[in-house]
């Protein structure tokens, strides 16, 4: 782009804007679609904490949970609810979904 004239480069990072743009709505759309085959399925997903590559913990969420930023493994309610139960030391709830409010093991 540096032996175009300003103009030129300006029209081609406006043609980038609209493309992204574009781009940025059609995935948005596409979140809202798979986050409601989510809804629909309901469940729960856990997700691997990592320190230095090895695990140190589970987060456990609800399956349309924002804060998901890993690939995840969906189990039941009841997987989720013993998760959090029996072995709270390892796994714990996400602070942003709280699954263990919508599974009723606290009420705060
Ligand atoms: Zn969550």
């Amino acid at each position: 782009m540096s032996d175009m004239l300003p103009s030129e480069r300006l029209a081609k990072l406006r043609a980038l804007e609209e493309w992204l743009a574009w781009q940025l709505r059609v995935t948005r759309h596409r979140i809202e679609q798979v986050a409601e085959q989510v809804r629909a399925t309901g469940g729960y997903v856990t997700e691997q904490d990592r320190r230095a590559g090895k695990p140190v913990g589970v987060t456990i969420h609800a399956a349309d949970c924002a804060k998901i930023h890993q690939p995840v493994t969906t189990v039941d309610a009841a997987k989720a609810r013993y998760a959090l139960v029996k072995d709270s030391s390892f796994n714990h709830p996400c602070q942003h979904c709280r699954p263990d409010k919508l599974l009723g093991i606290t009420k705060d």
